[in-house]
């Protein structure tokens, strides 16, 4: 049998239950990969049930307070995906009288919306004959097909989706795309793939040349001169935490926002605990901001935290008016004022 028919035989006998795998209907299917965006599935499966409780339509969603709204996202961060969904749903009663439309330019066009995204609601929802590409089917077509190009380059993935739109012809693309899911999710993992458990090991050509360990290869370009910072706009009431830096360095005795070479808001709050004892929750990321140097470039990547109890190192905006703050960090002092009503 073929790759597609294979994994689709696994995939029916296999599949995990899901809540959004019991309807087809795609706002419900686009509220779920919107909330799987950049979170895990268990935490997901109690957002998911409560918000389709309240929300149960684009209308409801459209007509409720972004208040309301962000209080059944709370504890889920990145509010911006729960901004955008309302958006889109004004958008989709608005414009297309309440109902998603099967098309993918139309879903590309609704906010927050990628080429993942929609060729997954396309897919699942609309029976639409589209791959649906994201880690999981660069890492195991990469694999199947013992690829030895880098998968971070936009050469490769074109690759790869031209591959995936060639397995899904003719087939249920909606499954296959939701059996790549489980698949990478609990056998082709990105450390130690179970290929003694894999339904397609007979394909796989990485598998053939015991190369499984080593696929995909995945190199990001780094440049020693750029440095990308978690950047912190922590708040506590209407006060933001700022730090002093030291006498010496780059910065020297200006004020600014704490920040840490760290790869998400997660770890930011793991590094800001260690250093502070203080504890943060995320709350939404604010904005990318670029800073150049003579001889070097910042990447800012601002997030909003919540501080969770007082501390010496807070001051109102009228105290932070009178400090000497870096230029980089006056960038980053007035994209979080764009966000807080100070
Ligand atoms: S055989 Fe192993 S490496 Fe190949 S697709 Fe299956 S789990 Fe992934």
């Amino acid at each position: 049998m073929s790759i597609a028919l294979d994994l689709l035989a696994w995939y029916d006998q296999n599949k995990r239950d899901l809540p959004w795998r019991h309807t087809k209907d795609p706002y419900f299917i686009w509220i779920s990969e919107i909330m799987l965006q950049q979170t895990q599935v268990e935490t997901v499966i109690p957002y998911y049930l409560r918000f389709t409780q309240r929300f149960k339509t684009p209308q409801e969603l459209s007509s409720a307070s972004q208040e309301e709204v962000y209080k059944y996202w709370e504890g889920l961060g990145y509010y911006s995906r729960a901004r955008n969904l309302q958006a889109s749903a004004k958008m989709i009663v608005e414009e297309y009288h309440g109902k998603m439309i099967g098309d993918i330019e139309k879903l590309l066009a609704l906010k927050g919306i990628g080429p993942y995204t929609a060729n997954a609601i396309g897919s699942i929802a609309f029976d639409l004959n589209v791959f649906a590409l994201d880690g999981n089917g660069l890492r195991i077509i990469s694999r199947l097909y013992n690829m030895e190009d880098n998968i971070a380059l936009p050469k490769t993935m074109k690759q790869i989706q031209a591959i995936g739109d060639e397995l899904v012809k003719g087939i249920n693309a909606g499954d296959f795309n939701q059996a790549i899911m489980d698949l990478g999710a609990t056998i082709c993992r990105p450390k130690n793939p179970a290929c003694e458990k894999c339904p397609i090991v007979q394909h796989c050509l990485a598998h053939q040349q015991h190369r499984q360990d080593v696929l995909p290869i995945n190199i990001k370009k780094k440049n020693n001169q750029d440095i990308h910072y978690i950047t912190g706009g922590i708040y506590y009431q209407d006060q933001l935490y700022l730090i002093k830096n030291g006498p010496d360095g780059l910065l020297a005795n200006l004020y600014g926002c704490p920040q840490y070479i760290v790869e998400s808001p997660y770890s930011f709050v793991e590094a800001f605990k260690e250093d502070t004892g203080l504890e943060l929750d995320v709350i939404d990321h604010v904005k990318d901001i670029k800073h150049v140097f003579s001889h070097r470039t910042w990447y800012m990547h601002v997030y909003l935290f919540k501080l969770n109890s007082a501390s010496k190192h807070l001051y109102t905006k009228k105290e932070i008016d009178k400090l000497p703050i870096s230029t980089a960090h006056v960038k980053v002092l007035k994209a979080i004022y764009s966000c807080l009503e100070f």
